[in-house]
């Protein structure tokens, strides 16, 4: 089979890393395409691998949320699931920089 991103080169069997939100939820199998390396798997292996991120308790923690107005400052509210994660609490500091085109929220 053709890879249907660039349709440059076949797919092979192999196995992928699976990362999200940065916790690494192990190997799984997919079907590789050797030229752009884009990645694809079956829809067993799509239900293993989120049974694996619930398991690590991460299944469902990327959330839409709105950026509020407060005076002069934005305010972006951080969803509760996100927050019990992370053990972060009302009240506490953090440190907030840029990162390239994303916002960084270091609570310490
Ligand atoms: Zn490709």
């Amino acid at each position: 089979m053709k890879c249907p991103v660039c349709e440059k080169a076949e797919l092979k069997k192999g196995k992928i890393r699976e990362i999200m939100f940065g916790t690494d939820l192990g190997e799984f199998p997919a079907l590789i395409c050797a030229n752009c390396k884009e990645s694809f798997t079956d829809e067993a292996t799509t239900r293993q691998i989120e049974k694996a991120a619930k398991k690590k308790g991460i299944w469902g923690l990327g959330k839409t949320t709105k950026i509020a107005k407060a005076g002069n400052s934005i305010v972006v509210r951080i969803p509760k699931p996100i927050a019990d994660f992370l053990r972060i609490k009302a009240g506490q500091e953090a440190f907030v920089h840029p990162e390239k085109d994303k916002l960084v929220v270091e609570a310490r």
